[in-house]
């Protein structure tokens, strides 16, 4: 928590549910803390915590560079601990309830509708309105399609789809949206899931199936993962075949400082905190000001994913050391601001791998 930065984090536990999860609050100064909800199996305790950690650092991130007025949270719950899942879901909408709305979730993976309808009626603070807005798949596959044709540019001197090869890893809320959008503006599409139910929805959609085992090394002009952080390591990244990287998984890299051997090997990575924060913005903005439509904030991912890409060129850095550049200017820029105000300061936050 130290070497992140990290406000608090809470252990919850309720053993007539099975309840055990981890919820960090990363940074609480700007606002509530946002951050989705996650249902997996760790291998134990340490291992979700460390999770919770790092997903909740990076929301803080999200959060400043798609300018949602917020900091970052999450909350993983131990999946294989549960015995009675609604019930816990429903003691875990209380304990959310009970935080008086410091902290906002929505749905992360293995996080399904069930799971959605046992919470919501326990807190308020459930802020993606599935009746107001499309789902958060929907919303962050935009924000990766902007973001990929901002990198298009970069790479090939124009951000047409048409005729460009994306390979997706992951066909579930976000990865499949992504599927389709990519392939109704021209593109062609290859995917994999280790669902095979997954696997035939998008096959019958149009989507080329590859195997899991080899969707990263799939020649492609992007490759997206769209599935678990932690996919690309020293291994993995020799192997890659697309110019560009850009997905909506958190995490992607194993250790932040593997984007320098991406950028040895001349492949452009879009930092997954700056480019898969649409439903957040979409959440964010409807609970601030009510609106629905955020087309244009969506938008400026890609031409946030620009900037980033522009500066790590100009400057002879990674592309994840110019993202973290342009959110400390932020925040520092805010921090001034509060200070001038005779505000309190934002207390600094570590640069370091948490
Ligand atoms: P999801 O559970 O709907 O889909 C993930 C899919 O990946 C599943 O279909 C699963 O079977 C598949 N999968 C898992 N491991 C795989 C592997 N090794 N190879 C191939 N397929 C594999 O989850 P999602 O909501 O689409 O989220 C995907 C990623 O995007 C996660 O890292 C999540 O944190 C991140 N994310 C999601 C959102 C959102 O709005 N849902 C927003 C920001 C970030």
């Amino acid at each position: 928590m130290a070497r992140g930065g990290h406000d608090r984090v809470l252990a919850l536990q309720d053993s007539a549910s099975g309840l055990r999860a981890f919820l960090a609050l990363h940074h609480t100064w700007r606002g509530p803390a946002w951050g989705g909800i996650r249902v997996w199996n760790y291998r134990d305790e340490e291992a979700a915590m460390l999770d919770a950690l790092q997903l909740s650092r990076a929301m803080t991130y999200k959060c400043v560079l798609a300018g949602v007025p917020g900091g970052g949270g999450k909350t993983v719950v131990l999946a294989d601990r549960l015995e009675d899942r609604p019930a816990a879901m429903a003691r875990l909408g209380q304990m959310i309830e009970d935080l008086g709305g410091i902290y906002r979730c929505g749905p992360d993976v293995g996080f399904v509708e069930a799971d959605r309808l046992a919470l919501v009626p326990h807190t308020q603070w459930f802020s993606h309105d599935q009746g107001a807005l499309r789902s958060a798949g929907e919303a962050t596959a935009e924000g990766v399609v902007w973001a990929i044709r901002g990198a298009l540019v970069h790479a090939f001197g124009d951000d047409d789809l048409a005729n460009r090869t994306v390979a997706i890893q992951g066909l579930g809320s976000t990865g499949f949206a992504l599927a389709e959008m990519l392939m109704a503006q021209g593109a062609r599409v290859a995917g994999a899931d280790s669902d095979p139910d997954r696997v035939e929805v998008a096959r019958a959609a149009g989507v080329e199936i590859v195997d899991p085992a080899i969707i990263y090394e799939t020649p492609a002009d992007v490759f997206s993962p769209c599935a678990m952080g932690g996919l690309l390591h020293d291994l993995t990244i020799q192997k890659l075949q697309a110019k560009i990287i850009a997905g909506s998984a958190n995490n992607v890299l194993a250790r932040t400082d593997q984007a320098q051997l991406l950028r040895e090997r001349g492949i452009l990575f879009l930092p997954d905190f700056v480019i898969n924060s649409g439903a957040l913005i979409e959440s964010a903005g409807l609970t601030e000001t009510g609106r629905t439509d955020f087309s244009e904030e969506l938008k400026r991912i890609g031409a946030t994913a620009s900037k980033v890409i522009a500066r790590s060129l100009k400057e002879g850095i990674t592309t994840v050391e110019s993202a973290y550049a342009m959110a400390r200017e932020i925040l520092q820029k805010e921090d001034q601001a509060r200070q001038d105000r005779g505000e309190r300061a934002i207390p600094a936050f570590g640069q370091d791998e948490v």
